[in-house]
């Protein structure tokens, strides 16, 4: 296919079209519509697949047809470590470039106060790693209760930080209605236990 036919809106396209991509790569056309049409994925796929637009094009375009009742965070990211929660933030950057969408970075490293300004000030988007996310909350500077779309990035290395109990509490922050998207390079059976755990009837993606 090419992106044309993947039902994302013209300032996607736009933004798309600017980066110099013809054809969306083999887990972007396949995630794309599962996601629009609101399932939940798991997806195996490494680094380099184009996964991070996989997700994040239809994310936005969902984000942008549907209305903020107030400007609290409506999708989570979680990723492992802060390099890869700041590339995800400059894909939501470069994909959101025309459209009027708001993205905040929860990261350790950086200050507390800054970030739970910019919270404070409204996003639609969080970019998170684990620790810093649930350090936020606890100090009462987040509120979950809008969050219905969750994506867990790079589940293994999650798992290979420790960082599964944690995920399993901002899991129960968010509500139980809420689409998840899931993704790991590989699908040990501690992966696939972890899936079964936070998915509903997923639609499986594997590069
Ligand atoms: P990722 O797997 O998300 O880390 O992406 C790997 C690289 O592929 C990144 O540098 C992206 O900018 C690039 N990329 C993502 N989607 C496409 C596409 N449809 N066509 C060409 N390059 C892409």
């Amino acid at each position: 296919p090419r992106f044309q036919d993947l039902a994302l809106s013209a300032p996607i396209l736009k933004a798309v079209e600017a980066m110099g991509y013809t054809h969306p790569t083999p887990i972007q056309a396949l995630a794309t519509p599962a996601i629009l049409a609101g399932r939940d994925v798991l997806g195996v796929a490494q680094t380099g697949t184009g996964k991070t637009a996989s997700f994040t094009l239809p994310l936005l375009e969902k984000l942008s047809k549907s209305r903020a009742r107030a400007r609290m965070p409506r999708s989570l990211i979680l990723e492992p470590t802060r390099e890869l929660a700041l590339q995800v933030a400059e894909n939501f950057k470069l994909y959101g470039a025309h459209l009027r969408l708001t993205h905040a970075l929860l990261i350790g490293g950086g200050k507390l106060n800054e970030q739970r300004d910019i919270l404070n000030r409204g996003v639609d988007v969080l970019i998170a790693t684990p620790g810093r996310l649930l350090d936020m909350f606890d100090r009462g500077g987040l509120l979950l209760t809008q969050t219905d779309t969750l994506v867990i990035d790079e589940a293994d290395r999650m798992l290979d930080m420790g960082f599964i109990p944690d995920i399993e509490r901002i899991v129960s922050l968010l509500p139980r209605q809420r689409q998840t998207l899931f993704f790991s390079a590989t699908m040990a059976p501690e992966i696939r236990r972890l899936a079964d755990n936070f998915l509903n009837n997923p639609k499986e993606i594997t590069i």
